[in-house]
């Protein structure tokens, strides 16, 4: 099930509207677990769509076409997608009912060429525009490919999208059954050595489908079932999930579109009971900003300090300065006296201490990214870990809140 996705426009061409369309519709396709291989953008110009119309029937099942369905000279999908099929245009008596009735309200004159917006191509079944003139239209071919004529406008094509074409395309394309998704989220793993790790999953894919997003610092897989029913569903997922987990189930993190890696902590904290503070340097209280974005997070973080220079950490933490001068503030020690030094003085379950080198320079000789983090858990002895993060300095301060997390997670 191949499918293009042909914006027309010579407006998105230039540059001087984003083709915001293509993207809403290939969330949704990939939703569907229909699979999009090429997107084109085509100007306003008769032949040029039809070379691009030729190239794309060759090789795929369906080809999406957005744009061009209005009045203007400039519109010219639905002809040129006719002549293309060798097919008449006819007229939706239910749309020039609408647009008679627009035209006598409103007193204004209507023009031979607004009958073109009622119009549809001979054989296929109109879609409805709930909020403009234009009909769309579906096009099945018994003998080549598909067709599918939205209208520009996004406030037009949406809504067409999503109540009729949407359930056309579930019906031809998945015989009744539905689809179900999940998300899976990961941390601490690349996108690369994920799929690396699960190619041979994702390679045999057919049922659910298995598509990796990534963004910066984490990974998401969405799985996606056709199923006839939630139970069904539930065990082909559940089986991929299993199976996903055996390899690289200790960087999964949680579920969810919605989902992030510190809400899923605050979430373990406040079932565990478990207190929790921080004392941060390089990252400069972006661990606790982070905390303070989850609701309901007060009853299990007091709060914390933000100990930038070493004055701030002898200061409000009491670390002896001979322990930052000998050891050095990014080292080990100085980690763990940060995270032991908070948790006394707040006295919470959990202290957590960041301490490195956001850069671009040099500090005491450790290269930008070099970084330290210290946990001191209830009576646990305290423990630091040396991380080494990309050079550039909003991602490691970024990486290193989110490491922090992810070590408390585990
Ligand atoms: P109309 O009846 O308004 O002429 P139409 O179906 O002919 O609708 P176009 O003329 O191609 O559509 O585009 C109308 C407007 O819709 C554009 O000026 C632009 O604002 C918006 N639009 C068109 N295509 C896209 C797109 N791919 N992504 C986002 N917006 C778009
Ligand atoms: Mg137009």
């Amino acid at each position: 099930m191949h499918t293009e996705i042909i914006a027309v426009g010579t407006e998105i061409l230039l540059g001087q509207i984003i083709n915001t369309n293509a993207a809403f519709v290939a969330r949704r396709l990939a939703g569907m677990g229909i699979d999009v291989y090429h997107q084109t953008v085509v100007g306003d110009n008769s032949q040029r769509l039809t070379q691009a119309i030729k190239i794309a029937a060759k090789r795929n099942d369906l080809i999406i076409l957005m744009g061009g369905l209005g009045p203007t000279k400039d519109d010219l999908t639905k002809q040129t997608v006719a002549n293309f099929l060798k097919k008449k245009l006819i007229e939706d008596a239910d749309a020039m009912k609408k647009i008679i009735h627009y035209y006598a309200a409103s007193e204004k004159e209507m023009t031979a060429n607004n009958r073109l917006q009622a119009q549809y191509i001979a054989g296929s079944v109109p879609l409805k525009n709930e909020t403009g003139f234009a009909v769309g239209e579906y096009y099945q071919n018994d003998h080549g490919c598909d067709f599918l004529l939205l209208p520009g406008p996004p406030n037009e094509l949406k809504p067409m999208f999503a109540n009729f074409a949407q359930p056309l395309l579930y019906k031809k394309y998945h015989n009744n059954h539905l689809l179900f998704s999940r998300v899976l989220r990961f941390f601490g793993i690349g996108e690369s050595l994920l799929a690396t790790k699960i190619e041979d999953l994702i390679d045999k894919q057919s049922n659910p489908t298995i598509a990796p997003y990534a963004k910066t610092s984490e990974v998401t897989l969405r799985l996606t079932a056709s199923a006839v029913d939630e139970y069904e569903a539930k065990q082909l997922l559940d089986e991929t999930e299993e199976k996903i987990c055996s390899r690289v189930g200790e960087y999964m993190y949680g579920y969810g579109d919605e989902n992030s890696l510190v809400k899923v902590v605050v979430q373990k904290l406040l079932q565990a009971g478990l207190s929790i503070t921080a004392a941060e340097s390089l990252t400069a209280g972006a661990f606790q900003a982070a905390l303070g974005d989850v609701p309901g997070v007060s009853s299990v973080f007091p709060g914390g300090f933000v100990t930038y220079a070493n004055s701030a950490k002898s200061g409000l933490l009491d670390i002896p300065a001979r322990i930052i001068q000998t050891n050095g503030v990014v080292s080990e020690e100085t980690a763990k006296w940060m995270a032991r030094k908070s948790k006394e003085k707040m006295e919470t379950d959990i202290g957590i201490s960041f301490t490195g080198v956001a850069g671009p320079d040099a500090l005491e000789g450790k290269e930008a990214g070099t970084v330290w983090i210290g946990l001191a858990f209830k009576d646990r002895p305290v423990q630091a870990k040396l991380y080494h993060f990309a050079r550039q300095r909003s991602l490691v301060r970024e990486r290193s809140v989110l490491t922090g997390l992810d070590w408390i997670r585990r």
